[in-house]
């Protein structure tokens, strides 16, 4: 069984604006809306939990209610894995679950993607989705200046979905809620930090699965969902 993870719990204080960026609407629908409709259509996608912002479940019960397979909205956390755990719960205890946990705020996940986050997990019990970077990135140190530079060809900038069988995930979750020094920005860290074991297996990402953190991601993100629609 394969359940896509929508994480809309977050505010988009980047983005400025009244209302979290996932419900800013391009091309006809909110920026959620077109999450949901990736994986909605997507054969092997069983079914969707969105993990909402506490103060923003109405309006999502709204906008996924066309939808059938999204089978739980939960109120997410104060840090993205809050809202994570809160996906990982709704099915704690079932055995043959893999989660795709998706930033709902990269609405122009493609099918070729999910296609082969699926076939993956076919093998692997961790999948990653990832794309060369193009940038030089640098480390820099407290007082700003530049410590490390890793050569680019090894690096790759990390999108979503991030998937994962879900005994795996829950377990790198619960030793690493033990551990007083956990922090962490995406779940695929979780796993490589706290099952070292596990290989994480990488998908190739597009890029064009951006995810939308300032305004002018708006612009290219209308510009491509009205592209794929003509
Ligand atoms: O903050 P960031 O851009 O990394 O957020 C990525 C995704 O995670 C967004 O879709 C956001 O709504 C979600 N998120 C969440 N709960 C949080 C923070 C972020 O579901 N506490």
């Amino acid at each position: 069984m394969n359940a896509a993870v929508l994480l809309a719990g977050g505010s988009g204080r980047r983005m400025g604006g009244p209302a979290p960026k996932q419900f800013i609407q391009i091309a006809g629908r909110s920026i959620l809306e077109h999450s949901i409709r990736a994986f909605h259509q997507h054969e092997g996608i069983d079914e969707i939990v969105i993990v909402a912002h506490a103060d923003f479940m109405d309006q999502i019960r709204e906008i996924a209610a066309p939808y059938p397979k999204v089978k739980h909205i939960v109120p997410g956390g104060k840090e993205r894995y809050d809202s994570s755990l809160a996906a990982i719960a709704c099915y704690r205890g079932q055995s043959n679950v893999n989660l795709l946990i998706h930033d709902a705020v990269r609405p122009l996940v493609s099918n070729t993607i999910i296609t082969d986050c699926i076939e993956a997990l076919k093998t692997y019990k961790a999948v990653d989705v990832a794309i060369p970077c193009t940038d030089t990135i640098v480390e820099v140190n407290d007082e700003g200046a530049i410590c490390r530079i890793t050569p680019r060809a090894m690096l790759r900038n990390v999108q979503t979905p991030q998937c994962f069988e879900l005994e795996t995930i829950a377990k790198a979750y619960e030793i690493g809620l033990k551990d007083p020094a956990f922090v962490t920005t995406d779940d695929c860290g979780v796993v490589f930090r706290y099952l070292p074991d596990v290989p994480i297996y990488v998908v190739a990402g597009e890029t064009t699965n951006i995810k939308i953190t300032y305004p002018e991601d708006l612009i290219l993100a209308e510009k491509i969902l009205n592209g794929r629609a003509n």
